[in-house]
């Protein structure tokens, strides 16, 4: 018999400081661990969480004061992350999520913070409005989480 799925969620908000964003990926991945998450998909979801934090601190609020609200739900494999900041916007989310893309090559960034998103989470969306802040959504499904339910 499959046992009923119980949904379970966490909400932080913090200040857009670099210092903060150890603290966002760790946050998560303690919070996820519940799942019992292989170290891979422990690895990929801190990462996610880094790249996205980090985007809102230079990018959101061009390392200016801001804040960052993350909110993770899990529900039996499903995490879903939601990523926010009320800061400057993309202009063209489509040109953003081109791998190699960014607007801050003098910064020596790599433009492939989007890319990595996308390559370790099965979904991502991108909702920004310029002036006021961009939400990334970002879901994975736990294949450690999938495989115990079926042994069970
Ligand atoms: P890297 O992540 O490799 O260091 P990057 O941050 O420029 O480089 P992406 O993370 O892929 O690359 O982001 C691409 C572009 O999208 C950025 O250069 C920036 O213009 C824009 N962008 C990303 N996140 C935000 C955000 N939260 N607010 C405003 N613009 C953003
Ligand atoms: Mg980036």
């Amino acid at each position: 018999m499959t046992k009923k799925e119980k949904k379970n969620y966490m909400e932080i908000t913090f200040p857009s400081l670099s210092e903060n964003e150890a603290f966002a990926r760790v946050a998560v991945a303690s919070f996820i661990s519940q799942l019992d998450p292989t170290m891979e998909e422990l690895t990929d979801i801190k990462t996610v969480v880094s790249e996205a934090v980090t985007n809102a601190v230079i990018h959101g609020y061009e390392n200016g004061e801001g804040v960052i609200y993350i909110r993770t739900e899990i529900e039996g494999a499903r995490v879903s992350i939601q990523i926010t900041d009320y800061g400057v916007g993309i202009a063209d989310v489509s040109e953003a999520r081109q791998p190699l893309y960014t607007s801050k090559p003098e910064l020596e960034r790599s433009g492939m913070g989007f890319t990595i998103m996308e390559n370790f989470m099965d979904e991502v969306t991108i909702h920004s409005q310029l002036n006021k802040g961009t939400t990334i959504y970002m879901v994975k499904y736990l294949k450690s989480h999938q495989q115990k339910q079926l042994a069970n």
